[in-house]
């Protein structure tokens, strides 16, 4: 029997909560598929990690990881560690050091959840976002000098290589081809960030004709708001820089019904290193401890940690009890609902249990 190699990172906050409900949703998973197992390791890296040793993962953290199969990643964020030490520190160094450039975020309308959108249909809503994940905007390029000054001068810089345009965008195609409508549209911002961007532009029309199957558009990233607002059904999948998919990316889990169902998948499409994967919220402060975070983003997300694992036919039966549960409606707060995640979990380590033979 297959064995994987699972590192479970929960971080802060809520994610250590859904984290701990995924792995318990993960482990009744394996035992009713029968072909395979998970071991997990745990590594109690992030903000109280910081505060104890001056650092948030030590230093040979990415060495310990390295020879894991996939990492099951929770969030990161408290209120005594400046945000951008807690990013830098941990999630984008793996992110990063580990060459994961391809960020997915499925977003889609699951069963018996009330999107804030009215929509006609909820297929209406089924979008990929592709996000650039190892450049651009958070290429950690720039700097500060005569800091606190009145003259202080700070500079952001957004690297594009072309190497790394190149690999997102092939990727994206890929994934567009896959899917039933094999549309994928190009969002940029390139009338007013002329060089990046009108390379993102240039490289686009370039690859595009290696995939004739796939039909093609581009927009600028403000327009592009618009229409997942207004004309949600016409998109499908969208490839963008680190920044602009970030932001789209909630607003399409916020589209979709909440912050709290949306996951994640951090890829290193080669395999030369274990790839990431983690709900797209944050450590969500204002209701950690309460026991009332939605765990849905983390069991979706366990569903592509199994896909990318090779695990289909439990990637698919945990993803059946996910729109099992959320078509009964047992919902956390955020949805409107009154369930514990002790409840959802439960509810979907049931759903899997009642399901249907072996895999
Ligand atoms: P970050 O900057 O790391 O994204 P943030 O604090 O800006 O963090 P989140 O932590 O994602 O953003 O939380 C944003 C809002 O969404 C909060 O009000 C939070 O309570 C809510 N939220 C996020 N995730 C969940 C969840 N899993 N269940 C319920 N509510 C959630």
């Amino acid at each position: 029997m297959k064995t994987y190699k699972i590192a479970a990172i929960p971080g802060d906050g809520i994610g250590t909560e859904v984290i701990a409900a995924g792995i318990e949703v993960l482990e009744s998973l394996a035992k009713k598929d029968g072909g395979f197992a998970l071991r997990f390791e745990h590594f109690d890296w992030g903000s109280n990690y910081y505060l104890k040793h001056g650092a948030m993962m030590p230093a040979d953290g990415l060495d310990q990881l390295k020879p894991f199969d996939a990492i099951y990643f929770g969030a990161v964020g408290s209120k005594e560690v400046p945000d951008h030490i807690s990013l830098w520190g941990l999630r984008l160094n793996i992110c990063q050091s580990f060459d994961q450039y391809a960020n997915v975020r499925p977003a889609r309308v699951l069963p018996g959840i009330d999107p804030p959108l009215k929509l006609a249909a909820p297929a209406d809503l089924d979008w990929v976002i592709v996000r650039e994940n190892s450049e651009g905007e958070y290429s950690g390029q720039g700097g500060r000098t005569h800091r606190g000054l009145p003259e202080e001068v700070a500079t952001e810089i957004a690297v594009f290589t072309r190497h790394g345009v190149e690999r997102i965008q092939r990727f994206a195609f890929e994934l567009a081809r896959k899917r039933p409508q094999r549309r994928l549209t190009l969002i940029t911002k390139s009338n007013a960030q002329r060089h990046g961007m009108v390379m993102w532009d240039e490289i686009f029309a370039r690859i595009a004709t290696d995939y004739p199957d796939v039909q093609t558009d581009k927009m600028l990233v403000d327009a592009a708001t618009m229409r997942m607002v207004l004309k949600p059904r016409s998109l499908d999948v969208m490839v963008a820089t680190n920044l602009h998919a970030d932001i789209l990316s909630d607003l399409a889990a916020a589209l979709s019904g909440s912050l709290g169902i949306a996951p994640t998948a951090n890829l290193n499409p080669e395999r030369k290193f274990p790839s990431m994967f983690e709900p797209i919220h944050g450590s969500a402060l204002d209701i950690a401890g309460q026991g009332i975070a939605n765990p849905i983003g983390t069991f979706w997300t366990a569903v592509m940690m199994l896909q990318h694992l090779g695990e289909f036919s439990a990637a698919a039966r945990l993803m059946g009890a996910i729109e099992q549960v959320t078509s009964s409606r047992v919902f956390t707060p955020d949805l409107g609902g009154r369930a514990t995640t002790a409840k959802v979990t439960a509810a979907l380590c049931h759903a899997i249990e009642a399901s249907r033979g072996h895999a």
